[in-house]
């Protein structure tokens, strides 16, 4: 192998510099080639590569975003869009590639495998942890920290003014961000899509608090919440407007609302997301000299661990019940 390219692809994710600086120098020390795709998908459609060196990756390891740039492609879902992309990875003389990305990014890289030919890794990146087959994925631990820093910032006003507070945290369908955010920020209740809940429930136990003298409540809610309520809901309102009518209709209590958005998404990575998203880079270089093709890189515990993508995207994200549980027992 002579040559491969690098791509990131969907969302993006605070650590995915650090991951394509790792990759290309990882390859550059094995004597590889290495091309940057810009733009994902749309970047191989429409061949806008660059050739990589060492000072390519300069000065990005603590920059937030992707020097690569993301896109969505919805020509790459099409047979005709993949055969465009081979031929301009033919053409460039691209063997294999790295694939940084979410879930949507990862069903195109089966693709690229199965159907190009090409040999692919893919990278977890996406800040919703929404992964299988990986305990985290690359820019989460940023993102809750970027969370917790708004948590903080939001429980000053709420208790001045003594108001609850109604946040609404990324996450698609997945609550790892929420409930480890409501845990480690002390939210009096948390909304996650994996777990019932009764909304009376939590408006008595915010009536208690306040007759207890606790006058501002910090209420978490995951922006895949609200499926359950597509009956009576309008389908374009955020979740968190919802909850917080019902909250204010039902306890009386000043509620607002804060959707913290692609805020999440941005940030200079963490100390973790950068050692996660070098290694993870590293490894993906290994992997394809070693010959390995359509495989996820993941961590569990300490150790790096890979899984068909397949897999990955067949399973359902696991999250940690228990933690929801203290979340919930110490709020
Ligand atoms: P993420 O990777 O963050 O989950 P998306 O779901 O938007 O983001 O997917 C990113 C890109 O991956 C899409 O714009 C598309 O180019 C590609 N992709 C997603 N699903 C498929 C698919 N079924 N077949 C081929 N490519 C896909």
């Amino acid at each position: 192998m002579n040559k491969i390219g690098v791509l990131t692809s969907g969302g993006d994710a605070p650590g995915m510099n650090a991951a394509i600086r790792s990759v290309v120098r990882v390859a550059l020390h094995h004597g590889l080639n290495v091309v940057g795709i810009r733009r994902g998908y749309a970047g191989l459609i429409d061949g806008d590569f660059y050739q990589m060196n060492r000072s390519s990756v300069s000065d990005i390891i603590q920059r937030g975003g992707t020097i690569l740039l993301s896109a969505r492609c919805e020509e790459f879902k099409t047979p005709e869009g993949r055969q465009k992309a081979l031929h301009n990875m033919q053409q460039e003389g691209i063997e294999a590639l790295v694939v940084i990305g979410g879930d949507g990014s990862l069903t195109g890289a089966q693709k690229i495998d199965k159907e190009l030919g090409i040999p692919v890794i893919g990278i977890p990146g996406t800040i919703d942890n929404d992964l299988a087959g990986t305990e985290i994925t690359i820019g989460c631990d940023t993102a809750m920290n970027t969370v917790i820093d708004a948590i903080n910032k939001i429980r000053d006003t709420a208790t001045s003014h003594e108001r609850t507070f109604v946040i609404e945290t990324m996450g698609r369908r997945c609550g790892f961000l929420t409930v480890m955010t409501a845990l480690a920020g002390g939210a009096d209740a948390i909304l996650i899509p994996e777990m019932n809940y009764d909304l009376d429930d939590i408006c008595n136990k915010l009536i208690k608090r306040q007759e207890m003298g606790r006058l501002h409540n910090i209420v978490l809610v995951a922006e895949g919440v609200g499926e359950d309520f597509k009956t009576n809901r309008n389908l374009d309102e955020s979740p968190a407007f919802f909850i917080s009518r019902l909250i204010s209709d039902k306890t009386g209590q000043e509620t607002r609302v804060i959707i913290l958005g692609h805020l999440q998404r941005g940030g200079s990575p963490t100390v973790r997301d950068r050692v996660l998203a070098s290694r993870m880079g590293a490894k993906a270089v290994e992997l394809l000299l070693a010959g390995e093709s359509n495989i996820m890189i993941g961590i569990e515990g300490r150790e790096l661990v890979y899984h068909k993508i397949s897999e990955v995207l067949s399973t359902k994200k696991e999250i940690d019940m228990g933690l929801y549980e203290l979340g919930t027992i110490l709020s």
